[in-house]
């Protein structure tokens, strides 16, 4: 099988004890690599003066391959384009894009970097699979360079509709750098739908049924490859020490009063200010159910050096407070809030102590989140999914609740189905949601793309 170099914004600490299970993409691309050996190339995560060379690392058959940036470009590239300008923009935050065009410069930079540490690396037969909106311009630069080989790229996050992303500056060249792939997969029906949109009105093509678009010179095939979790891998980690510890710690102190359980990044894509008013309005609503049930939620820390986060993070612990304050008595509290992040062990055993998990989003490629509390559930008394349908999951988990995270008064009325759900119907949709996970597991999304990959109709030099 020919080489693999995957490139993304980081790479995983595979060569650190502990780094290999330190999550969805790392776990995928681990194994992927494993498969076909290869190299793994992102950044660092250290800044110096200019653009660095990469360092090497070698585990087993993969070679992590880590490259350091200039600060200005770390600046202007990572916090500026991607996390302040593509993030909001492509999650529907016009309000909160910024249009640099500084940001946009350093983004092409850094991409030409990446690009120029694969050319002087990759050998004839290798495919190279990009991730993410970090790096939508670097299949074009390859190409730029000369390499002929099969190119993918894979966005973690939505692709936004085409009345917002025309508001981006120079939106048609980060399309055409599109055209570099000789594969794009995204999330979701919806986010390929939206891309076809842009695709049919902007440029006038219309895709095949197979999603081949045939433009700019060069033919690139866009499909929908939802990623997902590997559900063995929860059932696992539900077995840890830790697990068991995080699991009894919460069952002992909730005692009789049921958990609703909410995982997540401090991160306005998530709905959490929309989860917390949905909350009180189910306080207020269903009082009879005050001191018999608490919303547990972790607050992941996320990209504190972006104003909007910190904010963010403001707003949510002055909510909690306030809702403590107003709803809470000397031996309840409604709401607890941890600004905290747990290992993936940990997590396993509080997702099995819930009772029901809350998924906000207003707007998630995918959340594996949600996939993840499934998959940690026991089958024989399972907590129930209320799942955002405006996540990439929803198209998989149709037997969640689905909610509109803005209707206040739909969450606060299936935040009490949830509460009263009979055994029965709780078995009965868990398995429907694990039966979905398991037929698309991480592994089979990793080998749907990269065997697509191989097989795709080459634009390259190189005959397919
Ligand atoms: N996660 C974690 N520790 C925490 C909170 C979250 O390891 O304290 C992990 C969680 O297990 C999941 C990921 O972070 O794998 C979150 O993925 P998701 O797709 O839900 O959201 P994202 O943060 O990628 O937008």
């Amino acid at each position: 099988m020919s080489r693999l170099i995957v490139v993304s914004n980081r790479v995983a600490d595979l060569d650190k004890p502990g780094g290999a299970s330190s999550g969805g993409l790392a776990m995928a691309m681990g194994n992927a690599l494993k498969e076909s050996g290869g190299i793994w190339l992102g950044w660092s995560g250290r800044t110096a003066e200019e653009d660095g060379e990469p360092v090497f690392s070698e585990v087993g058959d993969i070679t992590l391959a880590r490259v350091d940036l200039s600060r200005q470009n770390v600046e202007e590239y990572y916090n500026g384009y991607a996390n302040r300008t593509l993030w909001p923009l492509f999650h529907h935050r016009i309000d909160l894009t910024a249009y640099e065009q500084s940001f946009r410069d350093a983004y092409l930079d850094v991409n030409r970097t990446f690009a120029r540490a694969i050319r002087s690396l990759v050998e004839p037969d290798d495919v190279i699979w990009v991730q993410d909106y970090h790096l939508i311009p670097l299949g074009r630069e390859l190409r730029a360079l000369g390499v002929k080989n099969r190119i993918g790229f894979f966005l973690h996050i939505p692709w936004p509709a085409r009345e917002l992303f025309v508001t981006l500056p120079q939106h048609e060249d980060l399309v055409w750098s599109l055209f570099g792939y000789d594969l794009v997969g995204f999330q979701s029906n919806k986010d390929l739908g939206a891309f076809t949109d842009y695709v049919e009105t902007e440029l006038g093509v219309d895709p095949s049924p197979d999603g081949l678009i045939d433009h700019f010179g060069r033919k690139l095939h866009a499909r929908a490859y939802p990623i997902s979790i590997n559900p063995g891998e929860m059932v696992e980690l539900g077995k840890s020490e830790a697990a068991a510890r995080s699991e009894a710690m919460l069952r002992d102190r909730a005692g009789e009063e049921k958990i609703m359980l909410g995982v997540d990044r401090i991160d306005y894509s998530k709905g959490l200010p929309q989860k917390f008013a949905g909350y009180e309005r189910f306080l207020e609503r269903f009082p009879e159910r005050h001191g018999s049930v608490r919303l547990l939620q972790i607050g992941q820390p996320s990209r504190g050096l972006v104003e909007e986060y910190r904010n963010l993070g403001d707003e949510l612990a002055a909510e909690a407070g306030r809702i403590n304050g107003q709803y809470g008595t000397l031996d309840w509290s409604p709401l607890s809030y941890h600004t905290q992040s747990y290992g993936r062990d940990a997590l396993a055993g509080i997702y099995r102590a819930a009772d029901a998990c809350i998924v906000t989003s207003l707007r998630d490629g995918m959340n594996l989140v949600a996939k993840e509390f499934v998959a940690a559930q026991s089958p024989d008394d399972p907590g129930v999914l209320i799942l955002s349908r405006f996540t990439g999951a929803a198209e998989q988990l149709g037997d969640a609740l689905l909610i509109n995270p803005y209707d206040k008064e739909q969450c606060a009325e299936v935040f009490a189905e949830a509460l009263d759900m009979g055994r029965d119907e709780r078995i009965a949709r868990w398995q429907a949601l694990n039966d979905s996970i398991a037929r698309n597991s991480l592994t089979d999304w990793q080998e749907r793309f990269t065997q697509d990959l191989r097989g795709t109709t080459h634009s390259g030099a190189k005959a397919s």
